[in-house]
Protein backbone atom coordinates (compact mmCIF):
# COMPACT_ATOMS: atom_id res chain seq x y z
CA UNK A 1 0.00 0.00 0.00
CA UNK A 2 1.43 3.19 -1.04
CA UNK A 3 1.20 5.65 2.23
CA UNK A 4 1.09 9.41 3.10
CA UNK A 5 4.68 9.84 3.50
CA UNK A 6 5.53 10.09 -0.16
CA UNK A 7 5.46 13.60 -1.28
CA UNK A 8 8.36 13.96 -3.26
CA UNK A 9 8.09 10.71 -4.95
CA UNK A 10 9.02 10.78 -8.43
CA UNK A 11 6.17 11.52 -10.76
CA UNK A 12 7.25 8.96 -13.32
CA UNK A 13 7.56 5.85 -10.96
CA UNK A 14 4.57 4.09 -9.99
CA UNK A 15 4.10 4.07 -6.31
CA UNK A 16 3.83 0.96 -5.66
CA UNK A 17 5.56 -2.36 -7.45
CA UNK A 18 4.20 -6.16 -8.49
CA UNK A 19 6.94 -7.90 -7.12
CA UNK A 20 7.21 -11.51 -9.40
CA UNK A 21 5.75 -14.00 -7.65
CA UNK A 22 8.64 -16.41 -8.26
CA UNK A 23 11.53 -17.21 -6.11
CA UNK A 24 14.64 -15.17 -5.80
CA UNK A 25 16.62 -18.17 -7.74
CA UNK A 26 14.44 -17.36 -10.84
CA UNK A 27 15.81 -13.70 -11.16
CA UNK A 28 18.70 -15.90 -12.18
CA UNK A 29 17.61 -18.40 -14.35
CA UNK A 30 15.81 -15.52 -16.03
CA UNK A 31 19.01 -13.62 -16.55
CA UNK A 32 20.87 -16.56 -18.08
CA UNK A 33 18.03 -16.94 -20.34
CA UNK A 34 17.94 -13.13 -21.48
CA UNK A 35 21.67 -12.81 -21.07
CA UNK A 36 23.39 -15.82 -21.47
CA UNK A 37 26.72 -14.71 -22.27
CA UNK A 38 26.39 -11.12 -20.39
CA UNK A 39 28.91 -11.04 -17.60
CA UNK A 40 27.48 -12.23 -14.65
CA UNK A 41 31.08 -11.70 -12.56
CA UNK A 42 34.27 -10.70 -12.69
CA UNK A 43 36.56 -11.82 -10.02
CA UNK A 44 40.05 -10.37 -10.36
CA UNK A 45 40.15 -10.29 -14.23
CA UNK A 46 38.32 -13.68 -14.72
CA UNK A 47 34.84 -13.28 -16.63
CA UNK A 48 32.00 -16.02 -15.21
CA UNK A 49 29.11 -15.26 -18.10
CA UNK A 50 25.53 -15.63 -16.79
CA UNK A 51 25.06 -18.87 -18.17
CA UNK A 52 28.62 -20.46 -16.99
CA UNK A 53 27.22 -19.28 -13.42
CA UNK A 54 23.93 -21.21 -13.87
CA UNK A 55 25.46 -24.32 -15.15
CA UNK A 56 27.40 -23.99 -12.08
CA UNK A 57 24.74 -22.90 -9.92
CA UNK A 58 22.40 -25.95 -10.66
CA UNK A 59 25.57 -28.63 -10.70
CA UNK A 60 25.59 -27.60 -6.60
CA UNK A 61 22.23 -27.67 -6.14
CA UNK A 62 22.21 -31.18 -7.61
CA UNK A 63 24.68 -32.26 -4.99
CA UNK A 64 23.12 -30.84 -2.16
CA UNK A 65 19.63 -32.60 -3.24
CA UNK A 66 21.85 -35.53 -3.53
CA UNK A 67 23.36 -35.18 0.06
CA UNK A 68 19.52 -34.64 1.38
CA UNK A 69 18.69 -31.10 1.39
CA UNK A 70 14.85 -30.77 1.41
CA UNK A 71 12.77 -28.16 1.23
CA UNK A 72 13.23 -25.59 3.95
CA UNK A 73 16.41 -27.30 5.15
CA UNK A 74 18.89 -24.79 6.37
CA UNK A 75 22.41 -24.66 4.77
CA UNK A 76 25.67 -22.66 5.97
CA UNK A 77 27.46 -20.06 4.00
CA UNK A 78 30.87 -19.46 5.37
CA UNK A 79 32.73 -16.99 3.32
CA UNK A 80 34.12 -14.17 2.07
CA UNK A 81 32.60 -12.06 -1.25
CA UNK A 82 33.95 -14.37 -3.98
CA UNK A 83 31.98 -16.21 -6.84
CA UNK A 84 31.76 -19.48 -5.16
CA UNK A 85 29.54 -16.71 -2.81
CA UNK A 86 27.16 -16.28 -5.21
CA UNK A 87 27.42 -19.97 -6.65
CA UNK A 88 26.52 -21.13 -3.15
CA UNK A 89 23.67 -18.68 -2.01
CA UNK A 90 22.01 -19.34 -5.36
CA UNK A 91 22.28 -23.16 -5.36
CA UNK A 92 21.05 -23.55 -2.19
CA UNK A 93 17.84 -21.55 -3.08
CA UNK A 94 17.99 -23.52 -6.29
CA UNK A 95 17.21 -27.09 -4.10
CA UNK A 96 14.49 -25.31 -2.07
CA UNK A 97 16.72 -24.77 1.31
CA UNK A 98 17.34 -21.26 3.16
CA UNK A 99 20.72 -19.52 3.33
CA UNK A 100 22.62 -19.26 6.71
CA UNK A 101 24.83 -16.38 5.71
CA UNK A 102 27.52 -16.64 8.58
CA UNK A 103 29.91 -13.67 9.18
CA UNK A 104 33.64 -14.88 8.23
CA UNK A 105 34.58 -13.14 11.33
CA UNK A 106 32.61 -15.20 13.23
CA UNK A 107 34.77 -18.48 15.14
CA UNK A 108 33.58 -21.84 17.07
CA UNK A 109 31.46 -20.90 19.96
CA UNK A 110 29.26 -18.65 17.30
CA UNK A 111 29.31 -21.05 14.74
CA UNK A 112 28.06 -23.92 17.09
CA UNK A 113 25.24 -21.02 18.10
CA UNK A 114 24.17 -21.07 14.21
CA UNK A 115 24.24 -24.73 13.96
CA UNK A 116 22.31 -25.67 17.03
CA UNK A 117 19.96 -22.71 16.14
CA UNK A 118 19.68 -23.92 12.71
CA UNK A 119 19.91 -27.78 12.75
CA UNK A 120 22.17 -27.04 9.66
CA UNK A 121 24.28 -30.25 8.50
CA UNK A 122 26.26 -29.13 5.31
CA UNK A 123 28.30 -25.96 5.35
CA UNK A 124 29.65 -24.23 2.20
CA UNK A 125 32.77 -22.96 3.71
CA UNK A 126 36.13 -20.86 2.10
CA UNK A 127 39.21 -22.68 2.15
CA UNK A 128 40.60 -20.02 4.75
CA UNK A 129 37.75 -20.89 7.52
CA UNK A 130 37.62 -24.83 6.92
CA UNK A 131 39.69 -25.13 10.02
CA UNK A 132 36.91 -23.26 11.83
CA UNK A 133 33.77 -25.52 11.13
CA UNK A 134 36.11 -28.75 10.63
CA UNK A 135 35.87 -30.02 14.11
CA UNK A 136 32.16 -29.24 14.39
CA UNK A 137 31.20 -31.92 12.05
CA UNK A 138 30.30 -35.19 13.82
CA UNK A 139 30.86 -33.20 17.09
CA UNK A 140 27.69 -31.75 16.50
CA UNK A 141 24.74 -32.41 13.91
CA UNK A 142 27.17 -30.79 11.23
CA UNK A 143 27.84 -33.86 8.76
CA UNK A 144 30.09 -32.40 5.69
CA UNK A 145 31.55 -28.62 5.02
CA UNK A 146 32.06 -28.66 0.99
CA UNK A 147 35.51 -26.43 0.79
CA UNK A 148 36.18 -23.36 -2.22
CA UNK A 149 38.97 -22.70 -2.87
CA UNK A 150 38.63 -18.80 -4.29
CA UNK A 151 42.32 -19.08 -6.36
CA UNK A 152 40.64 -21.64 -8.96
CA UNK A 153 37.81 -18.97 -9.79
CA UNK A 154 40.68 -16.30 -10.78
CA UNK A 155 42.50 -15.58 -14.06
CA UNK A 156 46.08 -16.76 -13.44
CA UNK A 157 47.09 -14.08 -15.45
CA UNK A 158 45.45 -11.20 -13.11
CA UNK A 159 48.48 -8.41 -12.20
CA UNK A 160 45.81 -7.19 -9.33
CA UNK A 161 47.24 -7.52 -6.42
CA UNK A 162 45.50 -10.77 -4.07
CA UNK A 163 44.54 -11.06 -0.98
CA UNK A 164 45.89 -14.05 1.19
CA UNK A 165 43.13 -16.13 0.77
CA UNK A 166 42.71 -15.59 -2.70
CA UNK A 167 46.11 -16.29 -4.00
CA UNK A 168 46.43 -19.45 -1.89
CA UNK A 169 46.10 -22.57 -4.05
CA UNK A 170 43.42 -25.39 -3.83
CA UNK A 171 44.03 -27.54 -0.73
CA UNK A 172 44.27 -31.05 -0.82
CA UNK A 173 41.52 -31.95 2.00
CA UNK A 174 41.97 -35.48 4.16
CA UNK A 175 39.99 -34.65 6.68
CA UNK A 176 36.79 -37.01 6.93
CA UNK A 177 34.07 -34.68 6.10
CA UNK A 178 35.59 -32.20 4.23
CA UNK A 179 34.80 -32.43 0.26
CA UNK A 180 36.69 -30.21 -2.45
CA UNK A 181 34.39 -27.36 -4.28
CA UNK A 182 35.87 -28.18 -7.92
CA UNK A 183 34.97 -31.73 -7.55
CA UNK A 184 31.95 -31.41 -6.29
CA UNK A 185 30.80 -29.18 -8.88
CA UNK A 186 32.79 -31.01 -11.65
CA UNK A 187 30.67 -34.21 -10.83
CA UNK A 188 27.65 -33.22 -12.58
CA UNK A 189 24.68 -33.80 -10.45
CA UNK A 190 21.36 -32.47 -11.98
CA UNK A 191 19.01 -31.10 -9.38
CA UNK A 192 15.13 -32.09 -9.56
CA UNK A 193 12.64 -29.56 -9.76
CA UNK A 194 12.49 -26.54 -8.40
CA UNK A 195 9.11 -25.69 -6.40
CA UNK A 196 9.94 -22.91 -4.00
CA UNK A 197 7.63 -20.29 -4.05
CA UNK A 198 7.58 -16.42 -2.85
CA UNK A 199 6.35 -17.67 0.65
CA UNK A 200 8.73 -20.06 1.37
CA UNK A 201 12.09 -18.95 3.66
CA UNK A 202 15.06 -17.93 1.61
CA UNK A 203 17.41 -16.53 3.90
CA UNK A 204 17.91 -16.13 7.32
CA UNK A 205 20.37 -13.36 8.27
CA UNK A 206 21.55 -13.25 12.42
CA UNK A 207 21.54 -9.56 14.03
CA UNK A 208 21.54 -9.00 17.85
CA UNK A 209 18.36 -6.34 16.93
CA UNK A 210 17.98 -4.36 19.70
CA UNK A 211 18.94 -6.94 22.88
CA UNK A 212 21.02 -9.73 23.26
CA UNK A 213 21.95 -12.82 21.28
CA UNK A 214 21.91 -12.97 17.57
CA UNK A 215 18.86 -14.13 16.31
CA UNK A 216 17.92 -15.21 12.85
CA UNK A 217 15.95 -12.95 10.56
CA UNK A 218 13.67 -15.20 8.86
CA UNK A 219 12.91 -13.85 5.43
CA UNK A 220 10.48 -15.52 2.89
CA UNK A 221 11.24 -15.23 -0.99
CA UNK A 222 8.56 -12.61 -1.16
CA UNK A 223 10.93 -10.21 1.06
CA UNK A 224 14.30 -10.91 -0.55
CA UNK A 225 12.44 -9.97 -3.90
CA UNK A 226 11.20 -7.11 -2.92
CA UNK A 227 14.76 -5.01 -2.17
CA UNK A 228 16.26 -7.14 -5.03
CA UNK A 229 14.11 -5.69 -7.10
CA UNK A 230 13.31 -1.72 -5.74
CA UNK A 231 17.03 -0.28 -7.16
CA UNK A 232 16.00 -1.76 -10.85
CA UNK A 233 12.15 0.28 -10.35
CA UNK A 234 14.32 3.42 -9.38
CA UNK A 235 16.44 2.73 -12.77
CA UNK A 236 19.92 2.33 -10.49
CA UNK A 237 20.59 -1.18 -11.69
CA UNK A 238 20.36 -1.92 -15.17
CA UNK A 239 21.48 -4.56 -17.61
CA UNK A 240 24.07 -2.24 -18.24
CA UNK A 241 25.58 -1.60 -14.82
CA UNK A 242 28.68 -2.44 -13.72
CA UNK A 243 28.26 -2.80 -9.95
CA UNK A 244 31.69 -2.68 -7.60
CA UNK A 245 30.87 -5.40 -4.90
CA UNK A 246 33.18 -4.53 -1.93
CA UNK A 247 30.46 -5.09 0.86
CA UNK A 248 30.38 -8.45 2.49
CA UNK A 249 27.45 -10.69 0.79
CA UNK A 250 26.98 -12.07 4.59
CA UNK A 251 25.31 -8.79 5.72
CA UNK A 252 21.91 -7.69 3.74
CA UNK A 253 23.45 -4.40 2.24
CA UNK A 254 26.02 -6.14 0.09
CA UNK A 255 23.55 -9.02 0.18
CA UNK A 256 21.52 -6.74 -1.86
CA UNK A 257 23.19 -3.93 -3.15
CA UNK A 258 25.97 -6.19 -4.87
CA UNK A 259 24.46 -9.59 -5.72
CA UNK A 260 20.74 -9.90 -5.41
CA UNK A 261 20.00 -6.82 -7.40
CA UNK A 262 22.96 -6.76 -10.24
CA UNK A 263 21.33 -10.44 -10.91
CA UNK A 264 17.88 -9.34 -10.77
CA UNK A 265 18.74 -6.47 -13.63
CA UNK A 266 21.30 -9.26 -15.54
CA UNK A 267 24.20 -6.29 -14.47
CA UNK A 268 27.53 -7.16 -13.60
CA UNK A 269 29.51 -7.52 -10.07
CA UNK A 270 32.87 -6.93 -9.91
CA UNK A 271 34.11 -8.47 -6.76
CA UNK A 272 36.47 -7.88 -4.41
CA UNK A 273 37.22 -10.26 -1.53
CA UNK A 274 38.69 -7.64 0.77
CA UNK A 275 39.02 -4.37 0.42
CA UNK A 276 42.00 -2.34 -1.05
CA UNK A 277 41.89 1.21 -2.24
CA UNK A 278 44.21 0.88 -4.80
CA UNK A 279 42.51 -2.85 -6.38
CA UNK A 280 39.16 -0.51 -6.18
CA UNK A 281 40.54 2.69 -7.97
CA UNK A 282 42.00 0.12 -10.85
CA UNK A 283 38.66 -1.86 -11.38
CA UNK A 284 36.56 1.14 -11.45
CA UNK A 285 39.05 2.41 -14.58
CA UNK A 286 39.43 -1.49 -15.84
CA UNK A 287 35.73 -2.20 -16.07
CA UNK A 288 34.51 1.26 -16.68
CA UNK A 289 32.22 0.88 -13.28
CA UNK A 290 29.35 2.82 -13.25
CA UNK A 291 28.00 1.48 -9.11
CA UNK A 292 29.58 1.78 -6.15
CA UNK A 293 27.83 0.36 -2.76
CA UNK A 294 30.06 1.59 -0.04
CA UNK A 295 29.99 2.23 3.62
CA UNK A 296 31.89 5.94 5.60
CA UNK A 297 34.88 3.65 6.19
CA UNK A 298 35.44 2.52 2.54
CA UNK A 299 34.90 6.39 1.58
CA UNK A 300 37.36 8.14 3.73
CA UNK A 301 39.99 5.20 2.76
CA UNK A 302 39.20 5.96 -0.72
CA UNK A 303 39.28 9.08 -0.50
CA UNK A 304 42.20 9.67 1.48
CA UNK A 305 44.80 7.06 -1.15
CA UNK A 306 47.34 9.74 -2.45
CA UNK A 307 47.47 7.07 -5.93
CA UNK A 308 43.73 8.03 -6.29
CA UNK A 309 44.59 10.56 -9.00
CA UNK A 310 46.17 8.08 -11.36
CA UNK A 311 43.06 6.22 -12.49
CA UNK A 312 40.28 7.45 -14.52
CA UNK A 313 36.99 6.92 -12.06
CA UNK A 314 34.71 8.78 -14.86
CA UNK A 315 32.83 5.79 -15.19
CA UNK A 316 30.48 5.99 -11.99
CA UNK A 317 26.98 7.15 -12.44
CA UNK A 318 26.13 6.46 -8.42
CA UNK A 319 27.54 5.92 -5.09
CA UNK A 320 25.50 5.29 -3.00
CA UNK A 321 25.19 2.88 0.61
CA UNK A 322 23.47 2.67 4.10
CA UNK A 323 24.16 1.12 7.13
CA UNK A 324 25.63 4.12 9.02
CA UNK A 325 25.32 7.72 8.68
CA UNK A 326 27.43 9.50 5.58
CA UNK A 327 29.22 12.32 7.25
CA UNK A 328 28.00 15.27 5.15
CA UNK A 329 31.63 16.41 4.60
CA UNK A 330 32.68 12.98 3.94
CA UNK A 331 29.64 12.86 1.17
CA UNK A 332 30.99 16.83 0.18
CA UNK A 333 34.47 15.23 -0.71
CA UNK A 334 32.72 12.61 -2.55
CA UNK A 335 30.95 14.93 -4.40
CA UNK A 336 33.72 17.30 -5.12
CA UNK A 337 35.86 14.24 -6.58
CA UNK A 338 33.08 12.76 -8.80
CA UNK A 339 30.14 14.85 -9.49
CA UNK A 340 27.92 12.76 -7.84
CA UNK A 341 25.73 13.14 -4.99
CA UNK A 342 25.62 10.09 -2.49
CA UNK A 343 22.70 8.11 -2.23
CA UNK A 344 22.18 6.96 1.36
CA UNK A 345 19.72 4.42 1.89
CA UNK A 346 18.63 2.61 5.18
CA UNK A 347 17.64 -0.88 6.78
CA UNK A 348 18.42 -3.29 8.71
CA UNK A 349 18.86 -7.01 8.44
CA UNK A 350 15.34 -7.63 9.93
CA UNK A 351 14.27 -5.47 6.68
CA UNK A 352 16.41 -7.51 4.22
CA UNK A 353 18.60 -4.12 3.23
CA UNK A 354 16.40 -1.07 2.16
CA UNK A 355 13.06 0.34 3.66
CA UNK A 356 14.10 3.70 2.79
CA UNK A 357 16.17 5.51 -0.22
CA UNK A 358 16.75 8.90 -1.36
CA UNK A 359 15.31 9.25 -4.37
CA UNK A 360 18.64 9.74 -6.67
CA UNK A 361 16.91 12.81 -8.48
CA UNK A 362 16.32 14.39 -5.24
CA UNK A 363 18.21 13.25 -2.32
CA UNK A 364 18.93 15.36 1.20
CA UNK A 365 22.42 15.22 2.36
CA UNK A 366 22.06 12.92 5.59
CA UNK A 367 18.88 11.65 4.96
CA UNK A 368 18.02 8.29 5.16
CA UNK A 369 15.72 9.48 2.31
CA UNK A 370 11.55 8.41 1.81
CA UNK A 371 9.97 4.71 2.24
CA UNK A 372 10.76 2.71 -0.65
CA UNK A 373 7.99 1.14 -3.08
CA UNK A 374 4.87 -0.35 -0.44
CA UNK A 375 6.80 0.17 2.56
CA UNK A 376 4.95 2.20 5.35
CA UNK A 377 6.90 4.24 8.06
CA UNK A 378 6.49 5.96 10.99
CA UNK A 379 7.43 7.66 14.32
CA UNK A 380 6.16 6.52 17.31
CA UNK A 381 6.52 7.86 20.91
CA UNK A 382 9.01 4.70 22.61
CA UNK A 383 7.51 4.88 26.12
CA UNK A 384 3.82 5.11 24.98
CA UNK A 385 3.60 3.98 21.19
CA UNK A 386 1.62 6.85 19.89
CA UNK A 387 2.30 8.26 16.64
CA UNK A 388 4.27 11.33 16.37
CA UNK A 389 3.94 13.92 13.14
CA UNK A 390 6.39 15.79 11.14
CA UNK A 391 9.45 16.92 12.85
CA UNK A 392 8.93 15.20 15.97
CA UNK A 393 12.08 12.68 17.43
CA UNK A 394 10.38 8.99 18.13
CA UNK A 395 11.10 5.75 17.12
CA UNK A 396 11.27 4.81 13.06
CA UNK A 397 9.20 1.91 12.90
CA UNK A 398 8.29 0.07 9.10
CA UNK A 399 5.74 -2.25 7.67
CA UNK A 400 6.40 -3.54 4.24
CA UNK A 401 6.97 -6.47 2.28
CA UNK A 402 11.25 -6.83 3.43
CA UNK A 403 10.30 -6.67 6.68
CA UNK A 404 11.32 -10.03 8.34
CA UNK A 405 8.38 -12.55 9.28
CA UNK A 406 10.08 -12.64 12.81
CA UNK A 407 12.92 -14.51 14.11
CA UNK A 408 13.57 -17.47 14.04
CA UNK A 409 12.30 -19.92 16.46
CA UNK A 410 11.99 -16.59 18.79
CA UNK A 411 8.27 -15.93 19.09
CA UNK A 412 8.86 -14.48 21.74
CA UNK A 413 11.38 -11.85 20.68
CA UNK A 414 9.15 -11.67 17.60
CA UNK A 415 6.15 -10.15 19.86
CA UNK A 416 8.13 -7.65 21.57
CA UNK A 417 9.69 -6.05 18.03
CA UNK A 418 6.63 -5.49 16.20
CA UNK A 419 3.54 -3.14 17.00
CA UNK A 420 0.28 -2.73 15.75
CA UNK A 421 -0.96 0.44 14.19
CA UNK A 422 -3.93 1.03 11.79
CA UNK A 423 -4.17 -2.80 11.90
CA UNK A 424 -0.74 -3.14 10.61
CA UNK A 425 2.35 -4.78 11.71
CA UNK A 426 4.96 -2.50 12.33
CA UNK A 427 8.95 -3.34 12.74
CA UNK A 428 10.58 -1.14 16.02
CA UNK A 429 13.97 -0.37 14.57
CA UNK A 430 15.42 0.45 17.64
CA UNK A 431 16.20 3.76 15.71
CA UNK A 432 15.56 7.34 16.83
CA UNK A 433 14.59 9.43 13.96
CA UNK A 434 11.89 12.11 12.70
CA UNK A 435 10.58 12.63 9.23
CA UNK A 436 10.23 16.45 7.28
CA UNK A 437 7.42 17.75 5.93
CA UNK A 438 8.45 16.55 2.34
CA UNK A 439 8.36 12.97 4.15
CA UNK A 440 12.25 12.09 3.97
CA UNK A 441 13.47 10.42 7.36
CA UNK A 442 16.01 11.64 9.36
CA UNK A 443 18.09 9.36 11.51
CA UNK A 444 18.81 11.11 15.06
CA UNK A 445 20.71 8.11 17.23
CA UNK A 446 19.93 4.66 18.51
CA UNK A 447 17.26 4.48 21.28
CA UNK A 448 20.15 3.50 23.61
CA UNK A 449 22.70 5.97 22.28
CA UNK A 450 22.30 8.92 23.73
CA UNK A 451 24.29 10.98 26.54
CA UNK A 452 22.42 12.83 28.71
CA UNK A 453 24.87 15.87 30.47
CA UNK A 454 22.98 17.41 33.00
CA UNK A 455 19.11 17.70 30.91
CA UNK A 456 20.91 18.43 27.60
CA UNK A 457 20.29 15.26 24.98
CA UNK A 458 23.98 14.99 22.62
CA UNK A 459 23.50 12.78 19.71
CA UNK A 460 26.91 11.22 19.28
CA UNK A 461 26.27 10.98 15.56
CA UNK A 462 25.63 14.13 15.12
CA UNK A 463 28.47 15.36 16.73
CA UNK A 464 31.08 13.12 14.86
CA UNK A 465 29.38 14.55 12.04
CA UNK A 466 30.55 18.14 12.70
CA UNK A 467 33.75 16.40 13.58
CA UNK A 468 34.13 15.24 10.68
CA UNK A 469 35.12 18.83 9.23
CA UNK A 470 37.88 19.54 11.33
CA UNK A 471 40.87 18.37 8.43
CA UNK A 472 43.06 16.51 11.20
CA UNK A 473 40.54 14.03 11.79
CA UNK A 474 40.32 10.92 9.79
CA UNK A 475 37.55 9.06 11.71
CA UNK A 476 35.72 9.80 15.16
CA UNK A 477 33.62 8.18 17.93
CA UNK A 478 31.58 9.77 20.08
CA UNK A 479 30.81 8.44 23.90
CA UNK A 480 29.32 8.88 27.12
CA UNK A 481 32.02 9.37 29.83
CA UNK A 482 30.86 9.59 33.68
CA UNK A 483 30.91 13.43 34.99
CA UNK A 484 30.72 14.40 38.81
CA UNK A 485 28.91 17.30 37.59
CA UNK A 486 27.24 16.80 34.47
CA UNK A 487 26.55 12.95 35.15
CA UNK A 488 27.73 12.36 31.90
CA UNK A 489 30.05 14.11 29.11
CA UNK A 490 30.69 13.60 25.99
CA UNK A 491 34.05 11.82 24.69
CA UNK A 492 35.80 11.87 21.51
CA UNK A 493 37.78 8.79 20.22
CA UNK A 494 39.74 10.17 17.06
CA UNK A 495 41.98 8.84 15.16
CA UNK A 496 44.18 11.65 13.40
CA UNK A 497 45.29 11.66 9.46
CA UNK A 498 49.08 10.43 9.32
CA UNK A 499 50.10 14.39 8.65
CA UNK A 500 48.82 15.53 11.71
CA UNK A 501 49.96 12.82 14.44
CA UNK A 502 52.10 14.41 16.57
CA UNK A 503 51.21 17.78 15.63
CA UNK A 504 47.43 18.08 16.72
CA UNK A 505 46.59 18.70 20.31
CA UNK A 506 43.41 17.59 22.37
CA UNK A 507 43.50 21.29 23.53
CA UNK A 508 43.09 22.00 19.69
CA UNK A 509 40.84 20.29 18.79
CA UNK A 510 38.26 21.15 21.63
CA UNK A 511 38.65 24.50 21.07
CA UNK A 512 37.84 24.24 17.12
CA UNK A 513 34.40 21.96 18.31
CA UNK A 514 33.32 25.06 21.09
CA UNK A 515 33.60 27.44 17.33
CA UNK A 516 31.65 24.53 15.94
CA UNK A 517 28.74 23.28 17.67
CA UNK A 518 26.71 24.76 20.92
CA UNK A 519 28.92 24.62 23.80
CA UNK A 520 27.32 21.41 25.64
CA UNK A 521 27.78 19.09 22.82
CA UNK A 522 31.63 20.27 22.79
CA UNK A 523 33.76 16.61 23.58
CA UNK A 524 35.12 17.31 27.28
CA UNK A 525 37.62 14.83 26.73
CA UNK A 526 39.47 13.92 24.03
CA UNK A 527 41.66 10.29 23.50
CA UNK A 528 43.55 9.65 20.70
CA UNK A 529 44.01 6.31 19.26
CA UNK A 530 45.40 4.24 16.78
CA UNK A 531 42.60 3.13 15.23
CA UNK A 532 38.99 2.37 16.17
CA UNK A 533 36.75 -1.56 16.42
CA UNK A 534 35.01 -2.10 13.71
CA UNK A 535 32.84 -4.79 12.69
CA UNK A 536 33.33 -6.67 9.45
CA UNK A 537 30.99 -4.46 7.46
CA UNK A 538 33.03 -1.63 8.41
CA UNK A 539 30.64 -0.05 10.80
CA UNK A 540 32.28 1.19 13.74
CA UNK A 541 31.44 -0.61 16.82
CA UNK A 542 30.54 2.45 19.52
CA UNK A 543 29.38 0.00 22.04
CA UNK A 544 32.20 -1.58 22.42
CA UNK A 545 34.24 1.88 23.05
CA UNK A 546 31.38 2.65 25.30
CA UNK A 547 31.51 -0.38 27.43
CA UNK A 548 35.45 -0.01 27.42
CA UNK A 549 35.14 3.07 28.96
CA UNK A 550 33.03 2.30 31.71
CA UNK A 551 34.96 -0.34 32.38
CA UNK A 552 38.09 1.78 32.94
CA UNK A 553 36.04 4.32 34.68
CA UNK A 554 34.73 1.87 36.89
CA UNK A 555 38.06 0.46 37.61
CA UNK A 556 39.88 3.93 38.12
P1 LIG B 1 22.21 -4.05 10.60
O1 LIG B 1 21.13 -4.91 11.14
O2 LIG B 1 23.59 -4.53 10.90
O3 LIG B 1 22.01 -3.76 9.16
O4 LIG B 1 22.15 -2.65 11.33
C1 LIG B 1 21.00 -1.85 11.21
C2 LIG B 1 21.25 -0.55 11.86
O5 LIG B 1 22.21 0.23 11.12
C3 LIG B 1 20.03 0.33 11.91
O6 LIG B 1 19.18 -0.02 12.99
C4 LIG B 1 20.63 1.70 12.07
O7 LIG B 1 20.93 1.96 13.42
C5 LIG B 1 21.93 1.60 11.28
N1 LIG B 1 21.74 2.22 9.97
C6 LIG B 1 21.33 1.66 8.82
N2 LIG B 1 21.31 2.55 7.81
C7 LIG B 1 21.70 3.73 8.33
C8 LIG B 1 21.89 5.04 7.80
N3 LIG B 1 21.70 5.34 6.53
N4 LIG B 1 22.29 6.00 8.68
C9 LIG B 1 22.51 5.72 9.96
N5 LIG B 1 22.39 4.50 10.51
C10 LIG B 1 21.98 3.51 9.71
Amino acid sequence: MFTRHHGVWPKELPKTMTLPKTSVFTNLAVAALRYPDHPAIIFYDRVMTYRQLLEEVEALAGYLQEKGVRKGDRVLLYMQNSPQYVIGYYAILRADAAVIPVNPMNRAAELEHYISDTDARICLAGQELAGFIAPLVGSTHLEEVVVAAYNSYIDPDTDLSLPAEVAAPVPKLEVPGLVGWDEVIGAGYVPGPHTAGPDDIAVIPYSSGTTGAPKGCTHVHRGVMATACHRAFWNLSTADTVQLSTLPFFHVTGMTGSMNSPIYSGSTSVIMTRWDRTTAAKLIERYKVTGWTNIVTMAVDFLSNPELGNYDISSLKTIGGGGAAMPAAIAAKLKNLTGLDYIEGYGLSETMAATHINPPDAPKAQCLGIPVFDVDSRIIDVETLQEKGPGEVGEIVSNGPQVTVGYWNRPMETEAAFVEIDGKRFFRTGDLGYYDEDGYFFMVDRVKRMINASGFKVWPSEVESLMYRHPSIHECCVISAPDPKRGETVKACIVLTPESEGKTSAEEIIAWCKEEMSAYKVPQLVEFVAELPKSPTGKVMWRALQEQEWQDQASA
